[in-house]
């Protein structure tokens, strides 16, 4: 596209939202085209605010006339460049950020209907208003927006208990490509009437439609929360403490984390008020949630530390005594994402294994990632109950920053091997976006890029919702 062609196009869709929700201007656009890891740096002709689903469905009336490739965006919190435009600056952005009303509350059902650009924040604290539970919890959960969470079928450390995204939405209100409203906000929880399409826009990463709207599935509050930090030797100790605690606490259990030593060193090195959670250094770390509906959360935990002591699985722990410390063990947690790039380059992986077959895993990748550049430092954390392990690797001390995520493809082929070779999947939670689009088709059978294949081309078959990504 020309610059004369796109500057009547970017007039129509002023007209459509109003020109105070067309931005062009640099320092109106920016913090719409760069995330948080800084990978990409796109470009726009217009970063479009819809303020009605109408609006959304006339934008991508438009584009589909005119063949304009549009980029849905929630709270840009995405990691894998899906979000952001492309450097071509011809992707059109729909922030749907103005859609941000609670529709419905529903205490007796269990619902509650949002539309996509409620906070998940926000949704947490009207599922509390309600004495109701919205479980999807995520270190981004100031700033993700609720369509994202289900565009990139978000796991957070809730997902042992209550599983992914996907199982925590009912129904969703969808604008199609071509700009017609799929109105499928079913508050039910038995439909077998025919295929099940919210499953297709959940996780599609904006490929298949732009959400509008969503039913989503409310649990009761728990009545206690304890929470322990647990020092262990190794990956398969923690294993084994993972087997006590849902013998002890079965669908109570509702976090399990792993962290490596080095990952603690990094945080109380780099964040200030952050403290070692032991009296002693232990080579990994467990923290544990239990959130109990009858039974204390507090003694069912005890009893799975009292166990896990008595067999040696578990070298030292503490439970935290009060709401304040709770929030600091789970704040050292999520600190993770954050802390690595105060020791300059990381690589990332956002992986899963079976649950049983991650300490092989870790030593594997370990071994390996250390051959291939001495001095790498492996900092593997994530959610062992899930199998999902966020293998992201430091660069040496001292080397240059820029030489080693030059690296980045050779690691990620190391890493990504043995992932494949145990079963494994290359995108656990972040999903494809750009980052591992390429990646993808060696690792899916083609029968499977076969039917996403014909899917995306069924539902948007002149490619204008977010070409380049996932396929
Ligand atoms: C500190 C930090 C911690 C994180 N922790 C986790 C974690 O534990 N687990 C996890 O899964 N992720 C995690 N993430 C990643 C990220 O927060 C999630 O992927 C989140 O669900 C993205 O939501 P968002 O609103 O920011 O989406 P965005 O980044 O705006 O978009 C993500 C994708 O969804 C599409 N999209 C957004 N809204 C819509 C819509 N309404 N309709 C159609 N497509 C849409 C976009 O085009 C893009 O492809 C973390 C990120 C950060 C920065």
């Amino acid at each position: 596209m020309t610059a004369s062609e796109i500057l009547p196009l970017v007039d129509r869709f002023r007209a459509v939202v109003g020109a105070a929700n067309a931005l062009t201007e640099p320092a109106d656009t920016t913090r719409y085209l760069v995330e948080e890891r800084g990978l990409y740096f796109g470009r726009t002709p217009v970063v479009l605010r819809p303020g009605s689903v109408a609006e959304v469905q006339a934008i991508a009336r438009l584009a589909h006339e005119t063949g304009t490739p549009l980029v849905p965006q929630g709270g840009n919190t995405g990691l894998v460049g899906g979000g952001v435009p492309d450097e071509s600056g011809h992707e059109v952005v729909v922030s749907l950020e103005r859609l941000d009303r609670i529709r419905d509350v529903d205490p007796a059902g269990n619902t509650m209907t949002v539309e996509a650009g409620v906070v998940l924040d926000t949704v947490h604290r009207a599922a509390e208003e309600a004495d109701r539970l919205f479980p999807l919890t995520l270190g981004s959960q100031g700033s993700c927006r609720i369509g994202g969470n289900i565009s990139t079928n978000a796991g957070g450390t809730a997902v042992l208990a209550y599983g992914n995204t996907r199982d925590l939405v009912l129904g969703l209100e969808v604008v199609l490509a071509d700009g017609r409203l799929w109105n499928g906000l079913r508050r039910l929880r038995k439909d077998n009437t025919g295929y099940d399409l919210k499953h297709l826009f959940i996780g599609a990463e904006g490929t298949l439609g732009i959400i509008t709207a969503a039913v989503l599935k409310l649990l009761p509050r728990p009545k206690s929360v304890a929470v322990a930090y647990a020092g262990v030797a190794s990956p398969e100790a923690a294993l084994r403490l993972l087997a006590v605690a849902r013998n002890h606490a079965g669908p109570a259990l509702t976090g399990f984390e792993l962290i490596a030593r080095i990952g603690i060193e990094f945080a109380v090195r780099h964040i200030a008020g952050a403290r070692e959670p032991l009296g002693q250094p232990s080579p990994w770390y467990v923290l544990i949630e239990v959130s109990s509906g009858g039974g204390d959360a507090g003694t069912m935990l005890e009893a799975i530390l009292a166990e896990a002591f008595e067999s040696g699985d578990v070298d030292d722990a503490v439970i935290a005594s009060n709401l304040e410390q709770t929030a600091a063990f789970w704040r050292l947690r999520h600190d993770m994402s954050e802390v690595q790039k105060f020791e300059g380059g990381s690589i990332k992986h956002d992986i899963s294994v079976p649950v049983s077959l991650v300490p092989a895993f870790i030593e594997e990748a370990s071994a390996a990632v250390v051959a291939l550049l001495p001095g790498a430092r492996p900092v593997p954390f994530g959610h062992l109950g899930d199998g999902n392990i966020h293998y992201n690797v430091s660069q040496p001390v001292g080397a240059d920053k820029a030489a080693f995520l030059r690296r980045w493809g050779e690691v990620n082929a190391v890493v990504h091997g043995i992932v494949t070779r145990l079963g494994g999947s290359i995108s656990a939670e972040h999903g494809i976006g750009r980052l591992k689009r390429d990646l993808l088709a060696a690792v899916k059978d083609p029968v499977e890029m076969d039917m996403m294949r014909a899917i995306k081309a069924a539902l948007d078959p002149k490619g204008i919702l977010n070409p380049g990504r996932v396929l």
